[in-house]
This record gives structure tokens, sequence and C-alpha cells, in this order.
């Protein structure tokens, strides 16, 4: 299961060697020689005339770089880098335009399966509102093409992307049938639709009790309305046929599902993803045949099977890399208003605090099995309480077993409170926080209120805290685009013209970090990527607007030009 053997891994000696050419030529370029060694070190890209934002705090903006062996060799003014264009030099005039290194999204579920394969009632990448009738109708068609007794599934539901200005409920997917279980699963994750037959078949009536951590949710008249949350969805999940697939074709659907995925990831300017779990052979397939565009940081669901080969989080290589696990659950969902907060949600009788999901004691133990494992740990921990009970965890964890470097992630870590950020801080823990919420999701908001979203999806706390916060769409939750992302950090400012949170603003170069550097470090790889510096991979990403000069509402519009992942162009519009 290790992947040293496969082909195009790091080989360290060559990453000295580039790295000693440039740091001569470099020296050379400042006292102004032209040295013999420029020859030696002819580069295979060249980019000129840029506006160059490297995220390197030593040198902050460039003019120029070259590029060799799939990194970047240096970075400098235009006369400097002309200086290593050879006769097999690719040249590339950026006309001025901005370049940033690549994006990475450092949580994400990167279903391309479903892309590909399901019905999507809602839209994956963008705002955009439809009808119930439109999600009846997809629906419709495909139980005309699914036997009886078998679910009928729709997908990127968004219960506030609603036309109809109401939820969804059971009558509505009873319009779609009443032979089939039929269910709509909100792009949350974290609660589903359903109709009678799948209630039915389950045997959940309205006199079922509610499960530990989830809901069957009732109307005015005390009648199931078809929502579910949580933990109670694994009781109607047993119910009814689903279609069933040969290993043969479940393998052919990931690789073609995970190369679809890829393509949409370089055409927004993403060169890493930290995918949460998925399949690892079909990962290795697309990448031999070609269609693996970005780099991937690929987390455990199974910690113990890595713990029992002897996996770390660092292993592999510069393409598929082992990184934490994948997030183990504590609490529910932001954008489907089950997290757990100290507060109860407003308007809810009785009161309502969310859904904690897993209790103290055996989240101490699964923690401290995988800290002592050696494997990086990442919890999905979204409210205030969830957050306190995942750190109490890891604070006991690094008592019983100190481990520098240990760089726990924190996935969504959405509302903090000062004992919360002092902890994180102490812990050196990484929060992995939505990014493209801020703009996409601020119809939610409201369920929250202005005094819990000032401390909600908190960059500003979390940079001034000096914590490495950094970008995890969530997708399919949240949209994936960073700049869309950027676009509601730097403004807090949602797709409806609404503002909330507006102390949590950062500077568009403190996204830019967020969503590059920080996410590099999420994962231990800051010495090789996150910033344009000599010697890290060749990821950037070149913009047709600059998103420093550009009105801060038009960020997400920025045209991505063109993403070169390793020095290789991956995606050109
Ligand atoms: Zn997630």
């Amino acid at each position: 299961m290790l992947l040293n053997d496969l082909p195009g891994s790091f080989c360290p000696y060559t990453f000295h060697m580039h790295r000693r050419d440039f740091m001569f030529g470099a020296a050379a370029a400042l006292a102004g020689r032209r040295a013999w060694a420029w020859q030696a070190a002819e580069a295979e890209l060249v980019v000129i005339n840029a506006r160059v934002y490297t995220m390197d705090q030593a040198v902050p903006r460039a003019e120029a770089f070259a590029v060799t062996g799939g990194r970047f060799a240096a970075v400098g003014s235009n006369d400097a880098i002309r200086r290593l264009i050879g006769k097999g030099t690719q040249t590339i005039d950026a006309k001025q335009m901005a370049i940033v290194p690549g994006f990475i999204d450092t949580h994400n579920h990167a279903g391309g399966t479903t892309l590909l394969y399901e019905v999507l009632v809602g839209n994956p990448f963008e705002v955009e509102f439809v009808t119930i009738a439109s999600i009846i109708e997809k629906l419709r068609e495909k139980a005309k093409q699914t036997p009886a007794g078998m679910w009928v599934e729709g997908f990127f539901h968004d219960d506030t992307k609603l036309k109809d200005k109401r939820p969804l409920n059971v009558r509505d997917l009873d319009q779609v049938s009443t032979e089939h279980p039929v269910v709509v699963q909100h792009r949350g994750g974290h609660t589903s639709f359903y109709n009678s037959k799948a209630f039915e078949l389950a045997g959940v009536t309205k006199a079922t009790p509610n499960p530990d951590g989830g809901t069957f949710d009732k109307d005015a008249d005390g009648n199931l309305n078809g929502r579910v949350t949580d933990r109670a969805r694994s009781a109607m999940g047993r119910a009814g046929r689903r279609p069933s697939f040969t290993p043969e074709q479940n393998a052919q659907r990931s690789r073609d599902g995970l190369a679809h995925i890829s393509k949409q990831f370089v055409r927004y300017g993403l060169t890493t993803v930290h995918h949460s779990g998925g399949d690892l052979a079909a990962l290795r397939d697309i990448r031999t045949r070609g269609d693996l565009h970005h780099r991937v940081c690929y987390e455990a669901s199974n910690p113990d099977s890595w713990i029992a080969n002897g996996i770390k989080s660092g292993d592999g290589d510069e393409w598929i890399r082992y990184g934490s696990t994948t997030e183990h659950t504590v609490d529910g969902s932001f954008s489907e208003r089950t997290m757990a907060m100290s507060v109860p949600y407003k308007g809810i009788d009785p009161p309502y605090k969310g859904n904690v999901t897993e209790t103290q004691d055996t989240l101490n133990t699964w923690v401290e099995r995988v800290h002592r494992g050696g494997i990086q740990v990442n919890c999905h921990a979204n409210g205030d309480v969830a957050i306190d009970m995942y750190l109490t965890a890891l604070e006991r964890a690094q008592k019983l077993a100190p481990r520098a470097n240990a760089r726990p992630k924190i996935t969504h870590c959405t509302l903090i409170n000062d004992d919360l950020i002092r902890r994180i801080k102490a812990l050196d823990a990484v929060p992995a926080m939505f990014t493209t919420y801020a703009y996409y999701n601020t119809d939610k908001f409201p369920f929250y209120g202005e005094d819990l979203m000032k401390r909600s999806m908190a960059f500003r706390t979390m940079l001034d805290a000096g914590i490495h916060a950094a970008a995890g769409s969530d997708f399919s939750p949240g949209p994936f685009a960073p700049l869309m992302g950027i676009q509601g950090m730097v403004t807090r400012t949602g797709w409806d013209g609404t503002t909330w949170g507006a102390n949590q603003r950062v500077s568009v170069d403190e996204a830019i970090r967020i969503n590059t550097l920080n996410g590099a470090y999420a994962a231990g790889e800051e010495r090789v990527k996150g910033s344009i510096a000599a010697g890290k991979l060749a990821d950037f990403v070149m913009l047709g607007d600059d998103p420093h000069t550009v009105k801060p509402d038009k960020i997400k519009d920025i045209q991505i030009v063109r993403t070169v992942v390793g020095g290789t162009t991956r995606y050109q519009s």
C-alpha cells in the first residue's frame, strides 16, 4: 500500500540539485554578473511580465519566475529570470496578469461519482434557486427507469435555495412515487427528506422515538414531515433495495468520477485537495492513465488499517500523500442547523441546542489511539460544545503521548470563543474552515443571528491569534471555488447582499494565504508547497484580473486563465 514505487515519485537528490543551481544563479544575479552557470541552469519554463503574489514573506512580490524539474528554480525580476531562457525553454508572457500559488482545499469529499452518475436537484458549483416542482420532475424521470421498491435518490438539495420559500416535505416526495422509497439528500450531508414509502419500509411512524444524536421531524399536527436529521437516518438507510454493481463496474465508476472531478478542480484553480477518504486504488489508476490533474492529500476513513500496516501521515509522494484521518464526527451541521452549541437555536420549541453525535469517553479513546499511531487526528467539530469536547480529547492525548508537530486538524471549527482560541493555539491545531459559506450560505445566517456570526468562520480572530487557519470547502456541502471563498472572506457579504460578522473580514492577501500556504501547513507540507519560492513544487494559477484591485464583490468572477501543477499546464481557459 505504500506509494513510493509509483512513477514520478519525489526524488530528494533532484530537488537539491535544482535548489543549488538556483541559489548560485540568484547570488550571481544580485551581483549583476553573467555567470557560466546560467547555461547549466537553463529553465524548462519561464513566466515573465507577471504580477506574482508569492505568499513568500521574504519576497512577497515578483515579476517573473523560472521552473525546472517541476519546481520553481528562481523567482525575481524580469531581467534576472530572462537570463534563464535557453533553446528548450517554454516562455509565457503573462502580460501583467496576477499569479498566485495553486489553491489548496483542505476539506473536500471529492464526490465525482455523484456528479457524474446521480440526479442533481441543486447546483453543486454556484448559487442557483430551483423549484420544488423541478425536484419532483427530475426524480419522477428517475423513478420511471427504476424498479419498484428500489431507492430513487436526489443529491445537492439546499433547503434555502428554493424559489417556493418553504421546505420540501413528505407530500412533495409522495408525488414522485408511492411505490419507490424516495430520498432527497441535503448537500450538507446531515439531513435527508423522505417520502411515505421510505418511512413505511423503514418501519418508522410518528410514534417512533428519536434516537440519540438525531431526529424524525414532525409538522404542526405531530405527523412526520419528511425531514430526518443526523443519526436518525441510519434507520431509514436500512430499508429498500439499491442498485448493485459488480466490483469492476464500481471501480470504473470511481475512476471516471475522480477523473471528472479532477478536471473541475483545476478549472477552478485548485492544485491540491485533501480527499476525505474515497477509492485510493481508483486514484492510483487515474494517476497512471494521466487523468489526475491535482495533487491529493488522502485521508484515512479507517486509520486502524494504516496503524496495522505501519502507514503514517506524510507517507506517500508529492501526488498522492497520506494525510490525516477523515473527519471523525462529533456534532451536526452548520448549514443544516444541527451543530452542537452552548446556546439554544432561535425560535425552536422545545429548546434545541443541536446534536452531539459522540460521547466524550468514546472520543477520548479514538483520539488517543490515532494520535499514538502517528496519524494526524481529524475531527468534525462545528459548534462550540463539540470543539470543546474535541480539544479536551486532544489535550488528554498530547499529555499521555506528547508529539511535536502533531497539528491535529479541526474540520469546520465554526463557532469559537476566547477560551477555545487559546486552546487551539496551544495545541497548534489546524482549523479547516468553511470558505465559500460566507458568500453562498448567507441565507442560513439568520438562523444564528449576528452575535453568533461574529464568532463563526472566525478567520480574523484565528489569524490574529497566530493560528494557521486553512480553507476547507467541505464540498459537497459548500461549493469549492477558491475565488468565491476569498470574496466571502474579504467581504463577509453574501449572494443576497447581506453582510454578517464583518469583524471577521481578512485582507485579500490574507485570504490568499489561507487558501495556499496555510493549506500546506495543515498537512505539514509548507516546505514543499503553498508559496512561489525556489525549491517548491511549481503549482500556480494565472488570473484574468487582480483580486487586489478588482471590486471585492467581483473577485469570484475573476477568470482562471491557467492552472499549472508541477510546471505542467493542467487547465487553460
Ligand atoms: Zn465534511
